[in-house]
């Protein structure tokens, strides 16, 4: 069937070409997905050239360019380009997939499909919205020169275990640049953009006391009832399970949450422990600083020092990651709203991770990203993990407008742009 496409405002729009795009390359869209989930790609060990080949594959017979790069032997990033110029928008989706578990009633790596869902390992997580990447790609491949803006597509490597070999890889070796960043991995639905996320802040609090015999405890100074003090003021402030921090506020983001990860000290029962260490899982929302987070905990720290309940007390880092958020009113989320309207008549809604992500990694290089996905049902790492088929096409056109829209190219069409084009699919 031939696609033809004019921009003098009154034939074919983009809109119009994405949905014919996706709905005339159901089957195939499909057969690709089937194909990438038959690559066992868990990782580890990740394997991901196995992936690698069948996308270099689709993007050839679209006569797509792509270039790999390999952070180890065999654990392969595919990135390929088309358009031309600024903005340039990465979307990353990762190839490699977790370990099976348990409780699947068919085979994870042979996909069955049926009632309108795909089923198999990686369906969901990622290598369905990179079935619906690459069918963008093939769909923009058309139309080069026709829109402003380079897509760049990346089939990356080893998101499951840390993305040493992966995104962290082509960032540290300066092998991408970008404008902006969609990760498409988020699970949630297209309606629920990930638009920032906490900061991590794991701290190790160390009393020191006094060893003694274990029979005259009043010659030592325990550490651990130092420790069992410094928590005890912590869970008076925070409630009973040293949870959420109820005076942390940030309308994407629930509070601030602070786990009690470890409590190590002692060794056997006839000597007063002369140290204690207590180790903390913060997540602190924007707008909250380590510094003060820091401040607060040295402060309960030298409360129980002022009360003699300790000798010394140590507060280290042990790691840390500032929060982050893409403003509101970034052209990002601006585009991804537009885009998610047009196509669907509803409004996007912003919200904040817990968690850290890659799109931190992309942050930290300068690269505004977002996490924006298929809705997959939180079927990601579970048995009989699921994809719904119509996402296939919902995401690849959404995802098509927003980049079109960055590039502001939905624009040129509304005021009647008068440059002809037209292309043939295949
Ligand atoms: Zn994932």
């Amino acid at each position: 069937m031939k696609l033809r496409m004019t921009y003098n405002g009154t034939d074919m729009k983009w809109q119009e070409a994405l949905a014919a795009w996706f709905t005339q390359h159901t089957e195939e869209g499909v057969a690709l997905l089937r194909d990438l989930v038959r690559q066992d790609t868990v990782n580890p060990p990740g394997n991901e050239y196995r992936a690698a080949e069948v996308v270099t594959g689709y993007l050839q017979r679209y006569g797509i360019p792509s270039t790999c790069y390999e952070g180890a032997p065999g654990r392969t990033n595919v990135l390929a380009r088309i358009g031309d110029g600024a903005p340039v928008v990465f979307v990353p989706a990762h190839t490699d997939v977790v370990p099976v578990g348990d409780g699947w009633t068919h085979d994870p790596f042979d996909p069955v499909v049926r009632d309108g869902f795909i089923y198999g390992r990686g369906v969901a997580d990622d290598k369905g919205p990179l079935t619906s990447l690459l069918m963008l790609a093939a769909f923009l491949k058309q139309y080069e020169g026709a829109f402003r803006g380079t897509l760049l597509a990346g089939a990356v490597a080893d998101e499951e275990c840390g993305s040493t070999y992966g995104l962290g890889y082509l960032l540290e070796q300066k092998l991408v640049s970008a404008d902006y960043a969609i990760v498409p991995d988020t699970g949630a639905s297209i309606y629920r953009v990930s638009c920032g996320e906490k900061g991590l802040l794991h701290v190790e609090v160390t009393f020191t006391g006094a060893q003694a015999h274990g029979s005259t405890p009043e010659q030592g100074c325990n550490a651990a009832w130092a420790a069992w003090e410094f928590l005890a003021a912590l869970r008076a402030e925070f409630g009973d399970q040293i949870g959420y921090c109820p005076a942390s506020a940030h309308a994407w983001f629930t509070p601030t949450s602070i786990n009690l990860a470890q409590v190590q000290g002692g060794e056997v029962y006839n000597i007063v422990p002369g140290q204690c260490r207590v180790r903390l899982d913060i997540r602190y929302v924007p707008g909250e600083t380590q510094e003060a987070w820091l401040a607060r905990l040295r402060g309960y720290a030298q409360q129980v020092r002022d009360r003699q309940q300790c000798r010394g007390f140590d507060v280290r880092v042990a790691a840390h990651m500032p929060p982050y958020v893409v403003e509101a009113d970034s052209p990002l989320i601006t585009a991804v709203d537009k885009a998610v309207r047009a196509f669907t008549g509803r409004r996007i809604e912003c919200v904040g991770m817990s968690g850290t992500t890659v799109c931190k990694q992309l942050i930290q290089h300068g690269i505004p990203a977002i996490g924006w996905s298929q809705d997959s049902q939180h079927q990601a790492h579970m048995a009989n993990e699921r994809l719904a088929l119509s996402e296939l096409r919902t995401f690849g056109v959404v995802l098509g407008l927003a980049f079109l829209a960055l590039g502001n190219n939905l624009e040129a069409i509304r005021d009647g742009c008068t440059s002809e084009y037209s292309g043939d699919s295949h």
